[in-house]
């Protein structure tokens, strides 16, 4: 049996780390959350929501941990996935595998630092969590999960692996080529995410206004044009015409950028939505004001608010 571990246990990890463990895998989570490890160590991980369980599961710092790892899956934010992959260095070998299903861009360039391409598997996943205490997570909704093997000779694994999530009920796919999906996350995710952060607003509130639809147009249209410019196609319609009827489905919703900048006061991952389109369109000598100015402004609002 795989011995796997959940680098960053907060929401998503906890997810992950409940499904996989209640389809009899091992594994254990990394944090370093003080109170979410005492909680988790004392009382056992507690779900609700949808269904309401409580199991237990290991958790330490990554520092602690002793065993090889088979398989990492990374949980963090973006901006913390560097100063986590330098904590894992002990426990992988050139056997170990490492998925990405972190949201935004850039992240394979981090991940081959510390990891032979041909481990990597990089992808996206439509599930979510929220943590409402330390040791509590709140699930709910279904998702699903696209991956891919960064190198051919990875497939095999790649779709191990996707048994391994299926068996979990983590709804996984094997794409041959997944970039259009993680950029196509990171485009609906740069559309709504800063927008309702900065309006203080939810996605309903955001869509109430013809300003509102203008916006997050111009935003899709940067994206989908950078995209291209990497050899990834997105179609721009397709993209509007999902945000404008998911917020259908879940306009009272508050992206997580407005959970973690406006009721949490923590720094955001911008730098790798709005903010890694413009760096990758100085690449191509391509303008992209609006993701510009969307990214300086979330920038100030950091520098306000924390
Ligand atoms: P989170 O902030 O809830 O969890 C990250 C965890 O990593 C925290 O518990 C933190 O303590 C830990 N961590 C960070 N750096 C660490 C380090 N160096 N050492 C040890 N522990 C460390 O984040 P999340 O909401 O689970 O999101 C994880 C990723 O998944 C993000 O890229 C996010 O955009 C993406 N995502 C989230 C959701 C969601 O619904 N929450 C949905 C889809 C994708």
């Amino acid at each position: 049996m795989l011995n796997i571990y959940i680098a960053g246990a907060g929401s998503m990890g906890c997810r992950f780390g409940y499904q996989l463990t209640k389809a009899n895998n091992t594994v254990t989570l990394l944090d370093e959350w003080e109170e979410h490890i005492a909680a988790i160590q004392s009382k056992g991980l507690s779900v609700t929501g949808e269904q309401e369980d409580n199991i237990d599961i290991p958790i330490m710092k990554p520092e602690e941990a002793e065993q090889p790892a088979d398989l990492i899956i990374l949980f963090t934010k973006a901006m913390q996935l560097s100063s986590m992959l330098q904590k894992l260095d002990h426990i992988m070998n050139e056997e170990t595998k490492v998925v990405c299903l972190l949201n935004g861009l850039g992240h394979l360039e981090e991940i081959q630092k510390y990891v032979p391409r041909e481990n990597i598997l990089m992808g996206a996943t439509i599930w979510t969590a929220q943590l409402e205490s330390p040791g509590k997570v709140k699930l709910s909704g279904d998702g699903g999960i696209h991956l891919q093997s960064v190198e051919k000779s990875g497939e095999s694994f790649g779709q191990e692996l996707i048994q391994l999530f299926n068996e979990a009920g983590l709804n996984a796919e094997y794409d041959q080529d997944v970039w259009p999906s993680i950029w196509r996350k990171a485009c609906v995710n740069g559309a709504m995410n800063a927008t309702c952060a900065l309006m203080d607003a939810n996605i309903n509130e955001v869509f109430s206004s013809s300003h509102g639809f203008t916006l997050i147009k111009k935003i899709i249209k940067e994206f989908v044009q950078v995209a291209e410019k990497e050899q990834v196609h997105l179609d721009a319609d397709e993209i509007y015409d999902y945000v404008v009827s998911a917020s259908k489905k879940v306009g009272e919703h508050y992206p997580s950028m407005h959970q973690d900048l406006i009721q949490n006061k923590r720094l955001t991952e911008i730098d790798y939505i709005n903010g890694a389109i413009v760096k990758i369109a100085q690449k191509y000598d391509v303008e992209t004001p609006y993701c510009e100015m969307m990214t300086e402004l979330i920038h100030l609002k950091e520098d306000i608010l924390l």
